[in-house]
């Protein structure tokens, strides 16, 4: 006599920039379609398109705040995480109380807990599940958690590549190459407390250590300051009647004060993340942005140089934040009068910083 059994595999599809846009495990007969806002997963949907899942992402990509698990409202849940990004507890978004834990082995295996033990949550006694029982797929570092085979097997999609818990490492080559190290499937450098894969392409450090958070917290401070002091020096010349910076044409103070107004605002909603040298930390740059689709400041190495002043790394956070408002780079138009004026240069918002309220090359040294 002979048994048989049949193995169905996982079916993944992508779309053209190689986003996963559907899952379908044949064993569980479960389907999912994801629909996509840039990189980040926004809803879910089985093969019938009936939505099951929906999702609010916070500043860093795989930053989960909150996710409904069908299409009525009044099953949303608040997510907490650790530093990884890794979610720790879900929250009911009624009453605040806990609906789920999570715990993870240092390469990030979950230990899902689904009810309570004896003496509340964190006794050591709570019910393990293999999977969320809310349905939530955003586990370590953020990233989605796969149960294949009835949950036997655990992956996870961390977009280029699937990442193995049990082997602790990834299942495919590294496609862009040897960047990390000589292993193409070695996970983080084998730092996965302190490392994250967002892109399973190359790892980053998980923001700033706690030094460099105090720094960045006493520059963010000083930045929002100083633009206090600018706004006022607008404002008291926009009550001067000085509408137009003299014998610049159009070039209106109102918006200058609309770009630092919305500076300020995102000095403070504007999540930090340290960087190392590399791609776009060069090592004459100091911060970078995304422009104006600018969820974080990305400070790099330099940012911290000793040869910097407080004064200038305020000025660095202002000049990133006004980018981030939709400000150009460079010192001065070389059409200054037409198109792109000193209001819409980063540069010059940071000049003021140091220099008050002045226009390097016109009422103040260059
Ligand atoms: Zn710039």
């Amino acid at each position: 006599m002979v048994a048989t059994q049949t193995f169905r595999a996982p079916e993944y599809a992508y779309d053209p920039l190689r986003r996963r846009i559907q899952f379908i495990d044949s064993v569980n007969t479960v389907t999912k379609r994801y629909y996509l806002d840039g990189n980040q997963v926004v809803d879910e949907r089985d093969a019938g398109a009936n939505r099951q899942r929906y999702y609010v992402w916070g500043n860093y990509i795989d930053e989960l705040l909150m996710f409904n698990d069908d299409a009525d409202d009044d099953s949303d849940y608040v997510v907490c995480h650790d530093q990884l990004y890794s979610a720790q507890a879900l929250l009911a978004k009624t009453d605040g109380s806990i609906a789920e834990r999570y715990d993870y082995d240092a390469y990030g295996k979950p230990m899902i807990y689904t009810a309570t033990g004896a003496g509340g949550w964190w006794d050591g006694n709570e019910t393990s599940a293999a999977a969320s029982a809310k349905d939530l797929p955003y586990l370590f570092t953020g990233r989605e958690f796969d149960p294949l085979d009835g949950a036997a097997l655990k992956l996870q999609y961390s977009r280029a590549r699937y990442y193995s818990f049990n082997l602790r490492r990834w299942l495919q080559r590294d496609s862009i190459g040897y960047v990390d190290g000589m292993s193409l499937y070695e996970y983080v450098k084998s730092r996965p407390t302190q490392s994250l894969d967002p892109s399973g392409l190359l790892k980053s450090y998980c923001g700033c250590t706690n030094a460099e958070k105090k720094i960045l917290k006493a520059d963010a401070l000083r930045a929002k300051q100083s633009i206090e002091i600018l706004l006022g020096d607008i404002e008291r010349a926009i009550a001067a009647d000085i509408g137009e910076y003299p014998a610049f044409t159009g070039m209106k103070l109102s918006r200058a004060k609309s770009i630092l107004e919305c500076a300020t605002g995102k000095l403070d909603s504007l999540g930090s993340k340290c960087e190392q040298t590399g791609g776009q930390c060069g090592a004459a740059t100091n911060a970078w942005v995304n422009w104006i689709f600018a969820t974080r400041i990305h400070i790099c190495p330099k940012y911290f140089s000793p040869s910097r002043s407080p004064s200038n790394r305020s000025r660095t956070l202002i000049h990133e934040a006004t980018h981030a408002c939709g400000t150009f780079d460079g010192k001065r138009s070389p059409d200054f009068g037409t198109i792109i004026g000193w209001h819409d240069n980063a540069y010059t918002y940071g000049w003021w910083v140091d220099n008050h309220f002045c226009i390097p090359g016109y009422d103040c040294p260059e």
